[in-house]
């Protein structure tokens, strides 16, 4: 059996014999490239420094993993937040949606990490030192991947993924955990190098070769958009009806549409597409053909927008519906969760407290006959200050209360854990257990009362000595 032929191109990144299309896209300076490069140098700017800004002794943002800790702009989520961290991602997963619903992919275009960097840093710092694209594409023609040039480029952009991969683990372990590791030899912390080495290889290869098939093969969010847009979404579009039948000027008649097929909106165009073939998933909405478009349009003398921001149904005359389900049922939605989100946040407690049995045996007996049952006890602090919290036990009166590390010191956002001991006598058990309450206090700002079963023999009277709960 034989394979099918191929049927044409079926990625503008691939040649019909499976090579690599490189795109060399043509910039196309105009008010939207320039609004975009404004909104894309405050995203850069924003990423180095949010690490380094400090908001009640911790970074703004610190995605503490091993430890299970996350930290935004002040608020610690301790591992106990579950709920409350579902509650964000789902408001942010709706939020993308209806922001998806209202003006199609503008996060793709204007604020994705992948296009900011690789339009703006990368492909700029490609065309300085290749000679712009006409140059590049001289390169690639000549299958000159090693000329000096690109070297040069190649050095520059290990240099810029180097700080990259190190400003995104900063995300994660602290700028002053990178600080002190960048002065130390690999040797002394190899784990650490071995993730950014990685890092640094990933963000070099992205924006070096694997560039734009990211969004073109890798990303799921272009994917969704069929089903996250609809034909009354903004979107960048060719006006159809205003350019059709396309004819080069020279041809041009009455019947021509303005469209005069110079291809300058494919030649800008950074993932390879021409926009005249309609909506599709390789549209990044990066408004790049818009600009390139206009110019034309004011060079022949016609009217700019013949590629504009507009929506299917407009350009289909339509009449523009501002109201539909989606957008309805999002920000209905949106609301429902980004409040839930908020009245939790608001009124969570200013420690988590947990209070558990030790794994190892639920209690001891002592040479003397008395009971011992150790208690874990798990504080969170919550508050934006340290606090010593100290731990008592009502009920064991009859007894005593061994708390080594009572008070505990717990810093903030931290998560400690501590052990205390209560000793009771076989008497103060009833049927095998004691109901008590393990009192966390941190002065007069915070008090929790935590119901407690201690456990004992099941027959106090004739229990033995050496019997013990394991
Ligand atoms: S840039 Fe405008 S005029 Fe030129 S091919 Fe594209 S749509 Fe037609
Ligand atoms: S078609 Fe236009 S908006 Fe879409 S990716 Fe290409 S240049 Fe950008």
């Amino acid at each position: 059996m034989t394979a099918p032929a191929p049927g044409g191109r079926v990625l503008p990144t691939l040649n019909e014999d499976g090579t690599r299309n490189w795109i060399r896209p043509k910039p196309s300076s105009g008010p939207w490239w320039r609004r975009r490069r404004v909104v894309a140098y405050a995203l850069m700017a924003l990423f180095i420094a949010i690490p380094h800004i400090p908001i009640a002794g911790k970074p703004a943002v610190l995605l503490d993993i091993p430890r299970r800790e996350f930290t935004l702009f002040g608020t610690t989520f301790l591992p106990t937040d579950t709920l409350l961290l579902m509650l964000l991602l789902a408001s942010i997963v709706i939020a993308i949606f209806l922001f998806s619903a209202l003006f199609g992919r503008v996060w793709c275009g204007w604020a994705c990490p992948q296009t900011v960097y690789l339009e703006f840093l990368y492909r700029p710092i490609e065309r300085w030192l290749e000679g712009g694209r006409s140059g590049s594409l001289r390169l690639d023609k000549a299958n000159r991947h090693f000329a000096p040039r690109r070297l040069l480029k190649y050095a520059i952009y290990l240099g810029i993924s180097l700080v990259l991969a190190h400003t995104f683990l900063a995300y994660f372990v602290g700028a002053e955990a990178i600080a002190r590791w960048v002065r130390l030899s690999p040797r002394e912390h190899p784990v650490p190098f071995i993730v950014m080495a990685v890092t640094t290889l990933m963000v070099f290869t992205d924006f070096t070769w694997f560039r734009e098939q990211t969004c073109l093969i890798a990303c799921p969010y272009g994917r969704w958009q069929s089903v996250l847009l609809d034909r009354q979404s903004l979107v960048v579009s060719y006006d159809h009806r205003r350019g059709e039948p396309r004819a080069h000027v020279k041809d041009h008649t009455e019947q021509s549409g303005d469209c005069i097929d110079c291809k300058a909106c494919v030649t800008t165009c950074p993932t390879g597409i021409d926009i005249r073939n309609g909506l599709q998933m390789e549209c990044v909405h990066c408004t790049q053909c818009i600009d390139a478009c206009d110019t034309i349009m004011e060079q022949v003398g016609r009217p700019r927008g013949l590629i504009r921001y507009s929506s299917q149904a407009a350009l289909e005359g339509v009449a523009h519906r501002v109201l539909r389900p989606r957008v309805v049922i999002y920000p209905l939605a949106l609301i429902l969760f980004l409040g839930g989100f908020l009245v939790a946040l608001g009124t969570r407690p200013a420690a988590d407290i947990t209070v558990l049995r030790s794994q190892a045996e639920a209690f001891r007996v002592e040479p003397d006959g008395r009971i011992v049952n150790q208690v874990r006890i798990r504080i969170g602090n919550r508050s934006r200050a340290g606090h010593e919290y100290a731990i008592t036990v009502i009920g064991a009166e009859s007894g005593e209360v061994v708390a080594p590390e009572s008070p505990l010191q717990v810093e903030a956002g931290e998560l400690r854990t501590t052990s205390i001991f209560v000793v009771l006598p076989r008497e103060a058990f009833t049927a095998g257990s004691r109901a008590v309450t393990v009192r966390i206090e941190a002065g007069t700002s915070f008090v929790r009362d935590q119901p407690f079963t201690l456990i004992g023999p099941s027959d106090a009277k004739d229990a033995d000595p050496d019997e013990d709960g394991s």
